[in-house]
C-alpha cells in the first residue's frame, strides 16, 4: 500500500480542522455554557450536538467490536462514499475503478467530485476477478469500490477476491456492506487490522430500519478515519439522530428477529416469484431483496404502479435488462405484489 499520506490529498493533507466551541472545552464537567452562543431556552434542542458522537461510538465499538476511534459516523453511507472523493481524489488527476453495475452514488459522487469513474464489468453470474479490477487501475487509481452483497444484483461477491483486490492493489478499497446482516458470509469488519486500506461501509438505513435518520457508518484505520473527521461538516449528525441511534442499538435483538424473517420471507416470495408467468429468471440474494428478470421489466412496472405497488426498474442498467429489483416487505405487502402479478397478462 502506498502511504496514507501518498493517498491524500495535498491540500486535504495539510488542512487545519475548524474548531468549534464544543471541540476546544473536553474533561472536566461543567455546568454553564457560554461558549458556542447558543439559547439558553428550548431544552433540549439548544445545544450543540457532540461533533464526534462519542457515547454511540462507544455502543457501536461494543457491538462492531472496533475502537472507537475506528469509526466515522455520517449522514448516511453518502456522507462517507462523498469524503473519500474529497480526502483521496484530486479533482481531474486521480481515478477510481468499480464493478458494474452496483450502487448508482459511487458513480454520482465521482462525477460531482470530477473524478473518473472506471467501471468493470461483472461476470454473467454477477461475479468479479480481482485480476480483471486491477488491470483496470493505474498509477492515478485512488480508491476501488466492492459492494458485496451488490446492488442491484444481490449476490455476495467473491470472499477470496476480495481478499485478493485487499492485498495486492496499492490504494483503498471501499467495501459497501450495507446488506451484510442480510447475508450468511461473515463482515471483513474482522480483518480491518489486518489490511491499512480497507474501509467498510455499513449504515442504519437497512436492517436497523432506521434508513429516516440518516446515518452511516464507516470503519478503517484511526489514521484514515482521523482524515475524514478532519474534513467532515462539524456537526454533521444531528442530536437527534444520535439519540435515536443509541435506542435502537439497544433493540439489537429486535434487529435480530426482523433479519431472520425477512431471510425467510426473501426464499419464501423469491420461489412465488419464480413460479410467475411473466418471470424469466430469479436471482439469487444474499440482501432483503432480489434481481428478477422479467418478460418485459418496462411494462409490468407501469403495471405495478396502476396497482399502487411499487417496485424498481432496473431494465436501463448494465447486464440488467428486463429486470426488476423487489425489496421484500411484509408477509402482507409480498402477498398483494404476488397477487398482481398473477392478475397481469
Ligand atoms: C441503501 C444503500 C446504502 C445506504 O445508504 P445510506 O446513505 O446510509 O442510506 C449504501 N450502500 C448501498 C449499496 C445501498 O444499497
Amino acid at each position: 500500500m502506498k502511504t496514507l499520506q501518498e493517498l491524500t490529498r495535498p491540500n486535504i493533507w495539510r488542512l487545519k480542522p475548524y474548531s468549534s466551541a464544543r471541540d476546544e472545552y473536553k474533561g472536566v464537567t461543567a455546568s454553564v455554557f457560554l461558549d458556542a452562543n447558543e439559547n439558553p431556552y428550548n431544552l433540549p434542542h439548544n445545544r450543540y450536538p457532540d461533533p464526534m458522537q462519542w457515547e454511540l461510538k462507544t455502543e457501536l465499538s461494543r457491538i462492531k467490536e472496533v475502537t472507537s476511534d475506528q469509526i466515522f459516523l455520517g449522514n448516511g453511507s453518502d456522507e462517507a462514499i462523498d469524503l473519500v472523493f474529497r480526502a483521496f481524489c484530486e479533482p481531474g488527476v486521480d481515478n477510481v475503478v468499480a464493478i458494474d453495475p452496483t450502487y448508482g452514488m459511487y458513480q454520482v459522487c465521482a462525477d460531482v467530485n470530477n473524478v473518473e469513474y472506471v467501471k468493470v464489468l461483472l461476470d454473467d453470474k454477477f461475479g468479479f476477478s480481482a485480476e480483471q479490477l486491477l488491470l483496470h487501475a493505474n498509477t492515478n487509481t485512488k480508491v476501488i469500490f466492492l459492494c458485496s452483497p451488490n446492488n442491484p444484483t444481490g449476490n455476495d461477491l467473491d470472499r477470496n477476491e476480495i481478499a485478493k483486490v485487499l492485498r495486492e492493489f496499492d490504494g483503498l478499497v471501499v467495501l459497501d456492506e450495507a446488506y451484510i446482516d442480510f447475508s450468511d458470509a461473515p463482515s471483513f469488519l474482522k480483518d480491518l487490522d489486518k489490511y491499512p486500506n480497507l474501509i467498510v461501509l455499513q449504515t442504519f438505513s437497512k436492517a436497523w430500519g432506521c434508513a429516516a435518520i440518516r446515518l452511516g457508518m464507516a470503519f478503517a484505520s484511526k489514521e484514515i478515519i482521523g482524515i475524514m473527521n478532519k474534513i467532515k461538516y462539524p456537526y454533521n449528525v444531528n442530536q437527534l439522530t444520535q439519540k435515536q441511534a443509541i435506542e435502537i442499538l439497544h433493540k439489537y435483538y429486535e434487529i435480530k428477529r426482523w433479519v431472520k424473517c425477512l431471510k425467510e420471507e426473501r426464499e419464501e416470495l423469491a420461489q412465488r416469484f419464480e413460479k410467475l408467468p411473466c418471470t424469466v429468471e430469479v436471482f439469487p440474494s444474499d440482501a432483503n431483496f432480489f434481481l428478477a428478470r422479467v418478460t418485459d421489466a418496462v411494462r409490468i412496472y407501469n403495471y405495478l404502479v396502476q396497482a399502487g405497488i411499487i417496485v424498481r426498474n432496473r431494465n436501463s442498467v448494465s447486464l440488467c435488462g428486463n429486470c426488476l429489483r423487489v425489496t421484500v416487505g411484509t408477509r402482507m405487502e409480498n402477498d398483494k405484489l404476488i397477487e398482481a402479478l398473477e392478475q397481469y397478462k
